[in-house]
């Protein structure tokens, strides 16, 4: 399968950002699947800007409604109006700021699935719960719950504490978190759950992309600070088997 490259701008990025970035990713390797994934209010630039290249556009959350009386809100048919193809659901910056739970998670899952988006749905541990011993117990719960029956989509493995830090978890940790992954979608998703890529996330940088991208199961990254510099996405880019 080919490896998915997803950069995550989180609350980064203005205007001005949009055509250099999107020039620079002219330069991107064919090997492997692009994303960029920018503030709601970058999406129709993005969406012009990177017309006929190989880098997809997607958005960082959405409503569980297709629409409503919602202030603030944004809901899934409008990021297809915008030019988004994914949606990231359930990050843990959405889960502890909104308090959004697995099953609001779920039902975004949902709306974004039926507006047509591919949804990349986020799970992953605190530190705290990893040195109980429950990270893998915590990751299945969260795809158990955040995913509906039938889910088609993506799956990134984000530890908590691994996000913004600079520290991630060995090889070995991601090695039997990926294989965890991958055994409960089997589960939960028969033959299905074979198709789903599933990302590792969390301080991804040039210079650890190559040992992370190159581990069974890991089927891409989800890049949040090293995604907003062009030349640091590219070489993670590059770095994919
Ligand atoms: P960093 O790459 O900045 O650690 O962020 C990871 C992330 O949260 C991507 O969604």
């Amino acid at each position: 399968m080919r490896q998915l490259i997803a950069g995550n701008w989180k609350m980064f990025g203005r205007l001005t950002d949009v055509t250099p970035f999107a020039e620079a990713m002219r330069a991107a390797p064919a090997h492997v699947d692009l994303l960029v994934c920018p503030p709601f209010t970058l999406l129709e630039r993005f969406a012009t800007a990177l017309e006929g290249g190989q880098m997809a556009l997607g958005a960082q959350n959405c409503h569980a409604n297709p629409q409503g009386a919602h202030t603030g809100d944004i809901a899934a048919p409008m990021l297809v109006d915008a030019g988004a193809a994914y949606v990231i659901l359930g990050h843990s910056e959405r889960r502890n700021d909104h308090g959004e739970n697995n099953a609001v998670i779920r039902a975004k899952t949902e709306s974004a699935i039926a507006a047509g988006l591919i949804p990349i749905v986020c799970v992953g541990e605190t530190e705290g719960e990893r040195e109980a011993g429950e990270a893998e117990h915590v990751v299945r719960s969260q795809l158990q719950h955040s995913l509906p029956p039938g889910f088609a989509g993506v799956v990134a493995y984000e530890p908590v504490w691994a996000i913004g830090t600079g520290r991630t978890p060995t090889e070995d940790d991601v090695k039997s978190m990926h294989a965890a992954i991958r055994a409960a979608l089997a589960a939960q998703l028969g033959q299905d759950g074979a198709k789903i890529r599933i990302l590792y996330g969390g301080s991804v940088k040039p210079g650890n992309a190559a040992s992370l991208l190159a581990l069974p199961e890991v089927g891409g990254a989800l890049v949040g600070g090293a995604s907003l510099k062009a030349e640091d996405f590219l070489a993670i880019a590059n770095a994919a088997p």
